[in-house]
């Protein structure tokens, strides 16, 4: 939970923050970023070309690998791009143009898929009301005061915040010397911040292929669900042609009868969406074939 010097970032991610700071200061970003693109929105969507991340230490290897932790970096340096600015935009980078290897069918996704970053054409055939989760909760110790954050998981329980940490070392590394106390002071005193919860926007989508409309399965009331985060909430409507690149993830099924079912259903965890098509032609669906595809 707490590193033993918290503001040296390890090896791996000095790396990471170097590649990424390279890449924003290059000709091409510097003055995408001279535009100052985003500037007066809460929040912005920055695109970022999948083959340029190629040209700075194999930044689409750790991106594809290490999703999460990469973006963590690349984000908190584009918001320092955007700080020198003096932009109070949250920027958010989104890479775009995934090469065709990661072109991927939707009807055909299995299990064996779960982690995969890909690419699909998808057609949005419904809208889910808007709603917020609970991204990152900020937890303190009321006996030594250390505050620490942790990052929730989408559509599962919170983490169970049993102790602190500081206050565990303490009495583990006091009852290992000579003489030890016979008294310790609660280590599980610990109580979240509420006022310093982040929260994300979210929204679903269900959409089917191309294929899919051609083969009957869209007919036949199959359909995908695609979770989209932030800027890309509310943006998007029944009938659109996009090509979403997304993480391929599982969920417990929704009607499940008893808690700890095993039953799993593939989603898909959108990191970035273009308009368009990338591998079909554009489709029009006609409405009363799309009534019943909802
Ligand atoms: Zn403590």
């Amino acid at each position: 939970m707490k590193r033993k010097s918290p503001t040296e970032p390890p090896i791996d991610s000095q790396k990471t923050l170097e590649a990424w700071r390279l890449l924003f200061e290059s000709e091409t970003y510097k003055n995408d970023l001279d535009s100052l693109p985003g500037n007066g929105d809460p929040v912005f969507g920055f695109e970022v070309e999948w083959e340029d991340l190629t040209s700075y230490d194999a930044l689409h290897v750790k991106f594809s690998e290490k999703m999460t932790e990469t973006l963590l970096c690349g984000n908190q340096v584009l918001k320092e791009q955007y700080s020198n600015r003096n932009m109070a935009t949250r920027p958010v980078i989104r890479v775009v143009n995934l090469p065709d290897d990661r072109a991927y069918e939707i009807s055909q996704l299995r299990m064996r898929d779960r982690t995969r970053l890909l690419s699909f054409d998808a057609i949005v055939v419904s809208t889910s009301p808007i709603i917020g989760w609970l991204k990152t909760s900020v937890h303190k110790c009321n006996d030594c005061d250390s505050k620490w954050t942790i990052q929730e998981r989408l559509a599962r329980p919170r983490e169970k915040i049993k102790y602190c940490r500081t206050c565990l070392d303490v009495i583990i590394s006091n009852m290992e010397s000579k003489k030890p106390k016979s008294y310790h002071k609660d280590p599980t005193d610990v109580s979240m911040v509420t006022e310093e919860n982040y929260y994300e926007d979210v929204q679903y989508l269900e959409v089917v292929s191309p294929d899919m409309l051609e083969n009957g399965m869209a007919a036949n009331g199959e359909s995908f669900q695609v979770v989209v985060f932030d800027e890309y909430v509310g943006h998007f409507s029944k009938g659109d042609n996009l090509t979403i690149n997304a993480v391929v993830a599982v969920d417990p099924l929704i009607n499940r009868d008893f808690i700890r079912d095993t039953r799993r259903m593939i989603y898909l965890q959108a990191h970035s969406v273009e308009e368009g098509f990338s591998h079909n032609k554009p489709i029009q669906i006609d409405l009363s074939k799309q009534e019943s595809l909802s």
